[in-house]
C-alpha cells in the first residue's frame, strides 16, 4: 500500500528551480506559511532570487501591502539550497519548475522518487510536458501531477492542476486544496492535453487574430483594441504575444504540433519570421510592435 498525500502532512515544500517562475513560487509558499526550500544547480540563480524576492517584499511592504513582520516572517521561512539530496528528504510537497527539458525533469523526478517521504506528491510546474513523462520514472506515478503557475507566480490567480491516468484523487484533491491555501484559484484538467487549457484558448484567439491581420481584414492595431473594448481582454492577442516572448511563443507552439501533428496547431510563420529577425516582443524592444 503506497501512502496517501493529505494537506494536513504538508509542513515543508521545495521548489526545484530558482528562474522566473520558481523563485516566485517559492515566495507564495513561504508567504502561505509553508516553510521552503527553493533549490537550483546555480548559486548564481539562488543569489539573484534572493536578492529580487527580498526586494519584491520591501516594494509590497512599502505600499502598505503587507505588514513588515509578515515579510520578515516569510523570509525567515525561505531557505535557498544547492543541495537537492538534503532537501529532498525533508519534503512533503515538490514542485519542480527547472529548465524545460525532459532529461533534466526526468532526472529531479527519479531523485526525489527515491528520497522524498513516502507520503509526498512530486508536481512539475511544466507548461508542455505532462507528468505522465517523469512520472514512471518516481516509483510513485500515483503520487505525480501537473501543477502549473502563471508568470508572474505571485500575481496570477490561476494555477491548472492536471492528472494524468495514474493520479491518485488524494492527489489531485490535495493539490488543489494546498494551491488554495497559496491563495490560488485551481481548476483541474482531467486529462492530459497540451497546451492544457489557458494556453489552448490564448492559441486559438491568438490563430485567429493572425488570420485576420494576414487577409488583411483589420490592422493589428484594430484587433487588440477590439479584444479590450469588446471581450474585456486586458490586453489584445499582439500586445500579449509581444509580453509573453515571441520566442516562447513559438517554443510552445512547436512542441505542440510535435506532439499533436493537429494542422491547427502548426506553427505560425509570421511569428516565426519576426523571431529569426530578433524581434522577440517587449524584451527586444520590438515585436509586433516597438517599444
Ligand atoms: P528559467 O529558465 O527562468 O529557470 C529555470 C531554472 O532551473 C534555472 O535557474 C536553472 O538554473 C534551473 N535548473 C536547471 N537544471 C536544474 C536542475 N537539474 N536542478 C535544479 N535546477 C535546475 O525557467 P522558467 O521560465 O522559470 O520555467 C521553469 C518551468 O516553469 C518550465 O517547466 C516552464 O515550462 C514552466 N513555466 C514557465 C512559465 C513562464 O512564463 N516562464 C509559466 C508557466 C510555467
Amino acid at each position: 500500500m503506497s501512502a496517501i498525500p493529505s494537506i494536513e502532512g504538508i509542513h515543508n515544500i521545495l521548489v526545484v528551480g530558482a528562474g522566473t517562475m520558481g523563485s516566485q513560487i517559492g515566495l507564495v509558499a513561504a508567504l502561505a506559511g509553508y516553510a521552503t526550500t527553493v533549490q537550483d544547480i546555480s548559486a548564481e540563480m539562488l543569489a539573484r532570487a534572493r536578492e529580487q524576492l527580498a526586494a519584491r517584499l520591501d516594494a509590497t511592504v512599502a505600499k502598505g501591502r503587507l505588514a513588515a513582520t509578515d515579510a520578515e516572517a516569510a523570509l525567515d521561512r525561505l531557505a535557498f539550497a544547492t543541495d537537492l539530496d538534503a532537501a529532498a528528504s525533508r519534503a512533503d510537497f515538490m514542485i519542480e519548475a527547472a529548465t524545460e527539458r525532459l532529461e533534466v525533469k526526468e532526472q529531479i523526478f527519479a531523485r526525489l522518487g527515491r528520497l522524498a517521504p513516502d507520503h509526498a506528491i512530486l508536481a512539475t510546474n511544466s507548461s508542455t510536458l505532462g507528468s505522465s513523462k517523469v512520472a514512471p520514472a518516481t516509483g510513485r506515478a500515483d503520487r505525480v501531477c501537473n501543477m502549473h503557475f502563471f508568470n508572474p507566480a505571485l500575481v496570477m490567480k490561476c494555477v491548472e492542476v492536471v492528472r494524468h491516468e495514474e493520479t491518485s484523487q488524494a492527489t489531485v484533491e490535495t493539490t488543489m486544496e494546498l494551491a488554495r491555501r497559496f491563495g490560488k484559484e485551481p481548476v483541474l484538467i482531467n486529462r492530459e492535453i497540451p497546451g492544457f487549457i489557458a494556453n489552448r484558448l490564448m492559441g486559438a484567439v491568438q490563430r485567429e487574430a493572425l488570420a485576420l491581420a494576414a487577409a488583411g481584414i483589420a490592422s493589428r492595431e484594430d484587433i487588440d483594441a477590439t479584444a479590450r473594448t469588446a471581450l474585456g481582454y486586458p490586453m489584445g492577442p499582439f500586445e500579449l504575444m509581444d509580453m509573453v516572448g515571441l520566442d516562447v511563443i513559438d517554443f510552445i507552439a512547436r512542441a505542440t504540433y510535435a506532439e499533436t501533428g493537429d494542422e491547427a496547431d502548426r506553427p505560425d510563420p509570421q511569428v516565426a519570421a519576426l523571431v529569426a529577425q530578433g524581434r522577440l516582443g517587449r524584451k527586444s524592444g520590438q515585436g509586433w510592435y516597438r517599444y
